[in-house]
């Protein structure tokens, strides 16, 4: 089977046993999981925290107001959806869009870190300081305030594959702060920047 056919493959199987999935009680106050989707052979993997209301009632990542936001984002440097994998660090939706507890964490992050084994990105983007504290632990990087770190390009290996790790902040915090917004268009110039060096295809200066 071809590379490209294989990932697909491997994405897909991983999203129906994660629909199925009863590891935590998330599930039960659900109506989809959201696996995560895009391009299963994208250089561009971003990770978000949890799903919420939108992307709960659709199955589909980021689709409310800060995914709108993000594809603003990824069009200022020449992407579209469909170019990248958009994941999340638990793939039901906490309720009343709390944050997800540590041992929710635990039993979901083996699926994200077998969507990353199966994508192999060469730029991974933590959107938000639980992705960002979740990747970044593989390093190790241990950090107090994402606004320390964020834009800051982090070279690793992870899973056994060379990736340069980006930490920035959540979209829908900048959907009422535009310093946040401007902080955010700034780390996207960087990431542009990462993917050209990574030979990233479909971006534009
Ligand atoms: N916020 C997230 O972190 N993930 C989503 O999928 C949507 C909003």
């Amino acid at each position: 089977m071809e590379r490209g056919t294989e990932r697909a493959v491997a994405i897909e199987r991983l999203a129906a046993v994660i629909s199925e999935c009863r590891k935590c009680p998330l599930w039960e106050n659900t109506h989809h999981a959201v696996p995560g989707e895009g391009n299963p052979g994208a250089d561009l993997m971003l990770i978000g925290e949890a799903p919420g209301k939108q992307e709960d009632l659709t199955g589909r990542p980021f689709v409310g107001r800060a995914g709108k936001l993000l594809e603003g984002l990824l069009l200022g440097i020449g992407l579209s959806r469909d170019d990248v994998f958009i994941a999340n660090i638990v793939k039901h939706r906490p309720p009343g869009n709390r944050d997800p507890r540590d041992e929710e964490i635990l039993a979901c992050t083996p699926y994200l870190e077998e969507q990353i084994r199966i994508v192999a990105p060469k730029v991974i983007v933590m959107l938000g300081r639980h992705s960002s504290r979740y990747v970044l632990s593989f390093l190790p990087v241990e950090f107090d305030r994402i606004t320390e770190i964020r834009g800051t390009v982090y070279p690793g290996l992870l899973f056994g594959h060379p990736v340069r790790l980006i930490p920035t902040l959540h979209p829908a915090a900048a959907l009422y702060n535009p310093a946040y917004l401007e902080a955010l268009k700034e780390d996207f110039r960087v990431i542009g920047h990462e993917l050209r060096g990574a030979g990233g295809s479909a971006i534009q200066d």
